[in-house]
């Protein structure tokens, strides 16, 4: 059995309760200890948290957050995307990495929502997951932050932290946003991934987390837990 399936596994058997009573305490503690959250890309409209949030893949939300203010002065509008001159777009966003791809994917979402969405992001998972360069993490991002929808963020810190807290046993974000689904109640899921996300980033980081500061540490039973002394 994989090391994240035997871990997932044992979390369900050392705790004593169900995984979701226990998650329902996480997020509950979460909550306390972060009483509001927002997602950390600055953005004042959904087209652009939706530019902002195609940037932000393989990229930091403060590196995305440098580039965006001249980036939403110069394009206003989802037309603007789509007639962009594809060199000073690129000039613009290179420093997130990626930026000819992604520039392809400024314009082309530009274009299809002037064209097939009146110029409004769409409000529905499959017309956004239909614009280029957007996936289900994006589309729910716009869908949690701006319409008000329950939806579940899977990055790769709430793919991590959910791996270690044996809410899933999964690798496949679309599979880990299923059973996350199952485990919170439907009013918490955008609160409670952003959560996750925000504990990941700061707490539960990928190479060395902090166990000794964490809030939840007395409900981790994750092996590679570290020990304080
Ligand atoms: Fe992450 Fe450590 Fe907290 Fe477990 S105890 S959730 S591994 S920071």
């Amino acid at each position: 059995m994989p090391v994240t399936q035997r871990n997932a596994s044992r979390q369900r058997t050392r705790v004593g309760d169900e995984v979701s009573v226990r998650a329902k305490r996480i997020l509950k503690t979460l909550e306390a200890r972060m009483p509001t959250v927002r997602v950390e890309l600055d953005s004042s409209t959904p087209l652009e948290l939706l530019m902002a949030t195609i940037l932000s893949a393989q990229c930091t939300d403060e590196r995305v957050n440098q580039v965006t203010p001249r980036l939403f002065a110069k394009y206003r509008t989802a037309d603007d995307y789509g007639r962009a001159v594809p060199e000073e777009l690129e000039a613009l966003i290179r420093s997130t990495g990626f930026y000819k791809s992604k520039a392809k994917h400024l314009m082309g979402c530009g274009k299809a929502i002037h064209e097939r969405f009146g110029g409004k992001v769409p409000g529905k998972m499959e017309d956004l997951t239909s614009l280029p360069g957007v996936g289900r993490k994006t589309a729910n991002v716009i869908l949690g932050s701006y319409f008000g929808q329950p939806a579940i963020v899977v990055d790769t810190h709430v793919k991590r932290v959910s791996n270690r807290l044996g809410f899933t046993m999964s690798q496949d974000p679309d599979r880990i946003e299923l059973d996350l689904q199952k485990l919170f109640p439907e009013a918490k899921w955008t609160s409670g991934a952003q959560r996750l996300l925000l504990h990941g980033r700061y707490v539960c980081q990928a190479r060395i987390p902090q166990c000794g500061k964490c809030v939840i540490e007395h409900d981790c039973f994750w092996e590679g837990k570290v020990r304080q002394t």
